[in-house]
């Protein structure tokens, strides 16, 4: 058996990591400033996450939710606090694109209604509800269904507010920051208006912060540099686990849980929930949440000054650029001669900048310098391939 085909790859296979440098079989180092889609976010093969997930393998890695958890229990509790969230309510499962599954099937419990709203550029996962409210028709597969979905303009409250009038909606669902779409802010007036109409007409307002969230954007959650917005329901997944597949919705007071509504059999164990617990203590200790504001300030000040760039985009450790030349060839080139990854995004244009929320200045500076070589000299093949 071979693996099925579905991604085109890097020219270069990782076998070890630490931090935000990764290492080849021959011993060549590179410098990780994608984490695999945002994922890696407190660095590579931290010790204590190592140390963390070691310990509870040996203990007990794994029970069902047919019994009490302590752990998960634990994992909760350091949430509330890491997040503010603390009267909200989570519940686990594995992935992104199950968080929003998971997601809307609460809002569509919460309401009866059937309708959810999504917006151009967005990203929500492979799955067939998340698949449907992704802004990609070319993932989307015959028999996912889209008579519920409704794709509206990113920034267009009117838009939203006709929907909203005409058909019966369960939820809104928007990324605060669009990652994969290119690292697109949402303006806090379409934000706190969404969260507005959503009140107004009885939908569930629900942020999809797999990407942005976990201290990414330089708040805990993109949407809290927005005063005032208080989301129905969130989703996560991605920086939760630094590589461990864990995710979850985090579900508002007012939506009350009843027993068969959700369930999971790998969601919420022992293991995962160790690692996710090293995950957020690690963001505490070292103060990641403060450190990816400072970073991506140092980012955004560096990148403003180099030319070869259209528009630099962004907020910490998520940064969108859009070169005046193809990204693939300006990615492939930091690749192949300054052995630096970085990541693509929707536009043919635009490069993501994902990297640990501990990645060091001076990491950051050899990128930049890197990076005005690259734009500086005229673009070489695309030599990234399948
Ligand atoms: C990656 C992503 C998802 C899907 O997560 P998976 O873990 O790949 O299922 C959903 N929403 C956003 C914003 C994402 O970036």
């Amino acid at each position: 058996m071979k693996n099925f085909d579905v991604y085109p790859l890097l020219p270069i296979t990782p076998v070890r990591a630490a931090g935000a440098l990764l290492w080849d079989a021959e011993g060549q180092e590179y410098l990780d400033l994608y984490g695999g889609h945002a994922v890696i976010s407190i660095g590579h093969s931290h010790p204590h996450y190592v140390a963390r997930i070691q310990e509870q393998v040996a203990a007990l890695g794994f029970y069902s939710n047919s019994v009490h958890i302590p752990i998960q229990e634990a994992y909760a509790a350091a949430l509330g606090r890491a997040s503010g969230l603390e009267d909200y309510a989570l519940f686990l499962c594995n992935s992104g694109a199950e968080a929003n599954e998971n997601a809307l099937k609460l809002a569509s419990f919460a309401t009866g209604k059937a309708g959810h709203i999504a917006f151009t550029g967005g990203f929500h996962g492979r799955t067939a509800g998340a698949v449907v409210l992704t802004d990609n028709p070319g993932i989307i597969a015959p028999s996912n269904q889209r008579a519920d979905a409704h794709i509206l303009p990113y920034g267009d409250l009117e838009a939203v507010e006709r929907c909203l009038q005409t058909e019966s909606i369960a939820s809104i669902l928007i990324e605060a920051i669009q990652g994969v779409g290119g690292i697109h802010v949402a303006s806090d007036a379409f934000l706190l208006g969404l969260g507005r109409l959503a009140k107004t007409y009885g939908a569930k307002l629900i942020l999809d912060e797999v990407q942005a969230g976990f201290g990414r954007s330089g708040k805990f959650f993109a949407y809290q540099w927005v005063e005032g917005l208080e989301p129905d329901l969130v989703s996560i997944a991605k920086g939760m686990g630094n590589g461990f597949p864990i995710g979850g919705v985090l579900v508002h007071p007012d939506i009350q849980a009843k027993h068969g509504m959700l369930g999971t059999t790998f969601g919420g164990n022992h293991l995962a929930c160790a690692a996710g617990l090293a995950v957020l203590e690690v963001m505490e200790e070292e103060k990641l949440v403060a450190q990816a504001q400072s970073s991506g300030d140092y980012l955004l000040e560096a990148l403003s000054g180099i030319p070869g760039i259209q528009e630099v985009r962004g907020r910490g450790l998520m940064i969108g650029i859009d070169c005046e030349q193809e990204a693939s060839k300006v990615r492939s080139e930091l690749i192949h001669k300054h052995r630096i990854f970085t990541g693509s995004a929707k536009g043919k244009f635009t490069i993501r900048l994902l990297p640990p929320l501990n990645i060091k200045i001076n990491q950051l500076s050899s990128f930049i310098e890197a990076f005005r070589n690259v734009l500086g000299e005229p673009a070489a093949e695309m030599v990234i391939s399948k």
